[in-house]
């Protein structure tokens, strides 16, 4: 478990269920990854490599927290997006854990952990890199890529 703090502005998830239900809504690497604060091994999730078009959702509640518009290779074996589906899509909170200090990215609507968020992304058009476990998502193909927006 990882130490995160809230940054700034109080953003409480607006769905909040037990850790039992949670254990049995997901998998077992669903669970890990998105309510232990877990990473999954790079190149694992087919998504790193994913080209349609589609919203990528919350695995955990279906909200929609990223889109192919915004998805690019880095190289890294996970996905990654230069923004977040809509503005409020995701929480960003300080994360201290392993002695190291990361921003942890959250699904605004469960507090589902996703990934974190570097500085060294596409210098046009946000500069971020979302580093993005891939089985934290459900990529939608039916549904219209958002934009992205931050
Ligand atoms: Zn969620």
């Amino acid at each position: 478990m990882s130490k995160a703090e809230t940054r700034g502005k109080t953003d409480q998830a607006k769905i909040a269920m037990s850790e039992e239900e949670w254990r049995s809504k997901l998998t077992p690497e669903q669970f890990y990854v998105t309510r232990e604060h877990g990473t999954e091994r790079a190149f694992s999730h087919p998504y790193y490599e994913e080209k349609d078009a589609g919203l990528y959702r919350c695995v955990c509640c279906g909200a929609p927290v990223f889109s192919s518009e915004t998805k690019f290779d880095s190289g890294t074996g996970w996905p990654s997006f230069y923004a977040p589906a809509n503005r409020g899509a995701v929480s960003e909170h300080d994360d201290r854990s392993f002695f190291m200090r990361r921003t942890e990215v959250r699904c605004a609507e469960c507090d589902a952990h996703l990934g974190h968020v570097f500085p060294d992304g596409p210098k046009k058009p946000t500069g971020a890199r979302y580093c993005i476990n891939g089985v934290a998502l459900q990529l939608d193909k039916d549904a219209k890529p958002a934009k992205g927006g931050k």
